[in-house]
């Protein structure tokens, strides 16, 4: 099938081009950016013209930072195109609920990614939980915004989530992986006096969950979820890339490879069923502790 990409940044040059390249569903047929293209694809600096121009192309991956995602999104499904959302969907629920009722209006699929659930150990970290009494639940996620986000301004400005951009990698984990659903009891929120959006989260939801997201954290990332258990501690690293459970290691160092490989492979499923797939989980949570966190005023952030 052919797809066009649009917003080409770090995302779509980190991710999206090599799993598109690699994959036998998909080619990359034009992109759409106002400054960045991709070698050797035809490259649009317009969306509209893009949909005029290239009617043969039924799917658009939208790679831009979550404010203006949904006016693209809208777009694409009034021109009848299936459309795939990086994560976060959308800056807001209400616009991410009014893309599906398009969406299903229009007969069009629409797919409300979530890379880290496709991390090598969370389908096995799911099976395993599946039976088990968990007792405490507590997220450790922990990297440097400089390292991960340079210079991109977006993230601290009004729908670029802060801390919670990563943060909610670990919500769509913990909402994949927990047998039962939980809600967000109480959460303060560090907010740079110069910025937006919160540098750190520290959230505690109900049912013995708790979350810690930091991204003024400096060295090696932590991208840790501990569980304990009737049947034991099961851990997840780096990401969901390796899993131990009562002192037992699975899982490989390189396990984040294959996100968006399989993200792509659910893509070209899900428009081959014609199906819809808005999990809007992790995304509530985000906005629970927008609503309901204490907010404190921590030291300004510059680049
Ligand atoms: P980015 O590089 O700052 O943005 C991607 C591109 O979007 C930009 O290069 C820009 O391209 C376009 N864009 C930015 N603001 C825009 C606006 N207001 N209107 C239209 N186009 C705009 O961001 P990113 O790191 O790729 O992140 C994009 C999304 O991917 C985010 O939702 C993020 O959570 C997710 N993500 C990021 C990472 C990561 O490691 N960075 C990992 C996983 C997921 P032009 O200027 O050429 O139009």
């Amino acid at each position: 099938m052919d797809i066009a990409l649009i917003g080409i940044g770090k995302i779509a040059l980190d991710q999206h081009v090599p799993a598109l390249t690699a994959s036998a569903d998909w080619n990359l047929a034009a992109t759409c950016s106002r400054h960045g293209a991709v070698d050797g694809v035809d490259a649009y600096t317009d969306f509209d013209t893009l949909l005029a121009d290239r009617p043969e192309i039924r799917v658009i991956s939208l790679c831009l930072p979550p404010a203006p995602r949904f006016d693209y999104a809208a777009r694409a499904i009034a021109a009848g195109r299936h459309v795939m959302l990086e994560k976060p969907p959308g800056a807001t629920l209400s616009e991410c609920h009014r893309l599906e009722d398009m969406a299903r209006a229009a007969g069009v699929s629409l797919f409300a990614t979530w890379h880290s659930r496709e991390a090598d150990m969370v389908p096995a970290a799911q099976d395993w939980l599946a039976d088990k009494v968990v007792h405490k639940l507590h997220i450790d996620w922990r990297e440097d915004v400089r390292k991960w986000h340079p210079g991109q301004d977006w993230c601290f400005e009004p729908g670029g989530m802060g801390v919670f951009d990563p943060g909610i990698n670990a919500l769509s984990i913990m909402t994949r992986i927990l047998p039962r659903p939980v809600h967000l009891s109480s959460a303060v929120l560090d907010f740079p006096a110069n910025r937006h959006t919160p540098i750190t989260a520290d959230l505690r939801f109900s049912d013995g969950v708790s979350a810690w997201f930091n991204w003024a954290h400096q060295g090696t990332e932590h991208w840790d979820i501990e569980v304990e258990t009737d049947s034991g501690t099961l851990t997840l690293h780096e990401g969901g890339a390796r899993m131990v459970i009562n002192g037992e290691t699975q899982g490989r160092a390189d396990g984040l490879h294959g996100e968006y490989p399989r993200l792509y492979k659910n893509m070209a499923q899900l428009v081959a069923a014609g199906g819809i797939d808005m999990d809007l989980a992790p995304l509530r949570h985000v906005a629970d502790a927008f609503m309901l966190g204490e907010r404190r005023e921590a030291a300004p952030f510059d680049w």
